[in-house]
């Protein structure tokens, strides 16, 4: 039964997450800007890459700021790159999604396992909803993907400070809802599955096994040299692997190596001097985003059995 307080709170808790999303996209230009440059990011004032005058606090608002000034810097009038309101729409976007379906929809595109146990009304149990807590996980997760992979489009080297940052999230989520670690969990993927089954050492040793899934697929692209790879691919599949645990980390690597192949293939055909296409890590990027919107209709594997 849907009443009209759900849809209000549904209505009012997407905008939040919208916005939200819009204020952390704008943080991650400087993020993606100064890391690799070695400069500081926080106690920084944006200011115009061409004049460097500072950029006025009613003109740095996420996507509505760039749009007011029609993409021009107000002192010198030199154009702004739509790059940067296009990735605030897009962390705004992915933020909101990741609330929608996981939260609202009670993560219907969650494998089974999951499915079943949450049928009251999202708004009864929230905050406490396990799937809350996963949402977040999962936002904090593409956030830093994202960040990776931007850094790699700009062809610099993605520091691992971000893959430590992020290890230390997943810690910290992991304490504050251990169900966090159960969702990520190969074994959750079977119908019948039950959380209490899973102990910590269990979800230890499937992040450890996600990471070390990581390490082996991001050395082999490494070793083999594969089309414009910067390091970045390494980092940001370790990191995967910690979040999501192996099967997850199997998956999005051979969905991100058929689309290398494909672009490849494409550009040879298209014989086109200007090569067209992305590097891996936003293809990863991708390919989770894949993944996390379609992954009940997935093949379900079975580590249940696994030796150690
Ligand atoms: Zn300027």
């Amino acid at each position: 039964m849907i009443d009209f307080l759900t849809i209000l709170a549904t209505i009012v808790f997407v905008i939040y997450a919208f916005v939200g999303g819009a204020c952390f996209g704008s943080f991650l230009n400087v993020i993606v800007w100064r890391l690799p440059r070695k400069k500081p990011i926080l106690l920084a004032r944006s200011h115009c890459p061409k004049c460097e005058k500072d950029i006025a606090a009613s003109d740095n608002i996420p996507i509505i700021g760039w749009l007011r000034l029609a993409g021009r810097c107000r002192n010198c009038r030199e154009s702004i790159s739509v790059k940067y309101p296009l990735i605030e729409t897009v962390v705004a976007v992915l933020f909101a999604a990741l609330f929608l379906v996981i939260v609202v929809m009670h993560g219907v595109t969650l494998p089974q396992g999951w499915l079943g146990k949450h049928h009251a009304n999202w708004l009864s149990e929230f905050p406490r909803c396990p799937l809350f807590a996963f949402s977040l996980h999962q936002m904090t997760l593409g956030y830093l993907l994202l960040a990776i992979a931007l850094i790699d489009e700009d062809r610099m080297k993605s520091p691992w400070r971000i893959v430590l940052f992020g290890l230390l999230l997943h810690f910290c989520f992991d304490c504050w809802k251990p169900i966090v670690r159960y969702i990520d969990s190969p074994l959750a993927q079977i119908t019948d599955f039950h959380v209490p089954e899973l102990t910590f050492y269990d979800a230890c040793k499937y992040s450890l096994l996600g990471g070390v899934v990581g390490v082996i697929f991001g050395g082999v692209g490494k070793l083999c040299k594969v089309p414009h790879v910067a390091d970045n691919t390494f980092e940001q599949l370790v990191m995967l692997g910690v979040f999501m645990g192996p099967i997850v980390t199997v998956l999005v690597s051979i969905v991100s190596a058929s689309s290398l192949v494909m672009q490849t293939f494409g550009n040879r055909i298209l014989k086109k001097k200007q090569r067209v296409g992305t590097g891996i890590p936003l293809q990863i990027f991708c390919a989770w985003l894949l993944l996390l919107f379609t992954w009940r209709w997935w093949p379900v594997v079975d580590l249940s059995s696994f030796p150690f």
